[in-house]
Formats: C-alpha cells, structure tokens, sequence
C-alpha cells in the first residue's frame, strides 16, 4: 500500500539516498504482514504528493510532562501491602 504523508523527522529515501527533511512530503510503501516500510521522496514516488496532505502538524511539548506521573513506590504504599501468596495460602494479616 502506497501512502502519503508528511515525515515527522528526517529519513533518507531508499531509492536515491537524498535526505527527507522534517515535515517534507514522503510516500511510505508498506506490504501486508510486513512490518518494514519503504520511504520514497518526492522524486522517486510514484506520482506527486494530494495537495490535501496538509501541513505537518508540530505539537508542542509540555513544559513539566512528568509531573503527572506518580513513582512506583508512592503507587505500591497505596496498593494493599498483603503478599498474594499469603492471600493465597490463606493466610491472615
Ligand atoms: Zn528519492
């Protein structure tokens, strides 16, 4: 299957080895059941990029991303401290 689509960082086109930069158009050609793609510029694909591929979106990274995570530490005092096994064995606290 042969798709368009903007290239979200730079790649090289594997038929002439010229360098795909960040938010160039690309044609990705994909086979079923295989999971290696091929990338192909501009020049080499097949036809030219839909004029309704659009701009490549940037998305902007959160300025403190980790602060939402929780360590798992904090996590497994929260969690009830029982072991399993003694769960299991029927054991009592
Ligand atoms: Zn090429």
């Amino acid at each position: 299957m042969r798709t368009w689509k903007r290239a979200d960082q730079a790649f090289i086109c594997g038929k002439c080895a010229n360098a795909i930069s960040a938010g160039a158009a690309m044609q990705v050609v994909t086979l079923p059941g295989i999971t290696r793609m091929r990338i192909r510029c501009e020049a080499c694909a097949d036809g030219k990029a839909p004029p309704t591929l659009g701009t490549m979106v940037v998305r902007a990274t959160p300025a403190n991303r980790d602060a939402g995570l929780t360590s798992i530490r904090t996590m497994a005092r929260s969690v009830n401290a029982r072991d399993w096994k003694q769960v299991a064995a029927g054991e009592k606290k």
